[in-house]
């Protein structure tokens, strides 16, 4: 079996360009959606996140602002900052790049987020009202992934779903949005004690791990429906996934690439937030 390519870039420019329909006519309205993003300290990989956030933004017409802080800044200025944010009627949704430095309490920040402009859906009362299926901003990676099942037609119904990995911002949610779905679903995590066989049960897989290449296609059910979130650097400046892409493209019904798989849907799911928590401000 040779697996269909799940696009999430492709995916995501359709999904865009009905966004920036949308911001438009907002605008016309008089309303244009504004995003903050809050960067503190000098992480590489969190400023490319960051730079990509804000062009995405442009590209669709929302508003943007990047708060680039010191690695030394205090976790009250940063609390501050978010206050500020929290009364500003230019922005309708709120980022903080995680992860923070060590001395600032990261659940203490992401707490300081009014609910309504929580568009990352981190906040402990949007993970709660996920949790029971009440409206709330869906954390955005696990929110993209299921978009990217849903517009390829996958149905997750009855299916077994296996998630490797259980972090607050994409493993646990994934699952919780997996069940919600209709599968059954199983996490997988560093004390799982024969993650192999927990993988070759799938129907679905969800790797979520920050493992280069570790699930393989040989631990993969023929006919398996990959889902890759891990964005990995190598030593030889190569980007890779949690998967290793040629052998598990060789078993599995539908793969996503990486780069262009996640990623873009992520960042699609963040401007869809966005815009959506425009539209309640009107
Ligand atoms: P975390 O490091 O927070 O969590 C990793 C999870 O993997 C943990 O639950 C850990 O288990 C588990 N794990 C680690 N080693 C193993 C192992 N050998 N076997 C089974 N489970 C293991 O990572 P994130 O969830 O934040 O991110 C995961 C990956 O996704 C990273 O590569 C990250 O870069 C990427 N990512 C991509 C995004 C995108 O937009 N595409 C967005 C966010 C993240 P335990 O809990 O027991 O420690």
């Amino acid at each position: 079996m040779t697996a269909t390519v799940l696009d999430g870039k492709q995916v995501s420019s359709e999904i865009r360009e009905e966004l920036k329909k949308e911001v438009q006519q907002l605008k016309d309205q008089g309303v244009q959606p504004g995003l903050a993003v809050v960067l503190v300290g000098e992480d590489a990989a969190s400023k490319v996140y960051v730079s990509k956030k804000a062009k995405s933004c442009e590209e669709i017409g929302v508003y943007s602002e990047v708060h680039r802080l010191a690695a030394t800044t205090s976790q009250e200025e940063l609390l501050q900052l978010i206050d500020k944010l929290n009364n500003d009627d230019k922005i309708n949704g709120i980022l903080v790049q995680l992860p923070v430095p060590d001395h600032i309490d990261d659940k203490a920040v992401i707490d300081a987020i009014a609910l309504e402009k929580d568009v990352d859906g981190f906040h402990p009362s949007s993970v709660g009202n996920m949790v029971i299926g009440d409206d709330c901003f869906l954390p955005c990676t696990p929110h993209g992934c299921m978009v990217l099942l849903e517009k390829s037609g996958i149905d997750l119904k009855g299916k077994k779903a296996v998630v490797v990995g259980r972090s607050n911002i994409v493993g646990k949610p994934m699952a919780m949005l997996l069940l919600q779905a209709h599968a059954t679903v199983t996490i997988c995590h560093s004390r799982t004690k024969d993650l192999a066989a927990e993988v070759k049960e799938a129907d679905v897989v969800i790797a979520a791990v920050g493992r280069p290449e570790m699930v393989t296609g040989e631990m993969l059910k023929e006919g398996a429906v990959v889902i890759d979130v891990g964005i990995n650097r190598l030593d030889d400046g190569r980007l890779v996934g949690d998967v290793h892409y040629e052998s598990a493209a060789k078993v599995a019904s539908y793969i996503t690439p990486v780069p262009g798989g996640v990623g873009p849907m992520t960042i699609t799911m963040l401007l869809k937030n966005t815009v959506e928590a425009a539209k309640k401000c009107k």
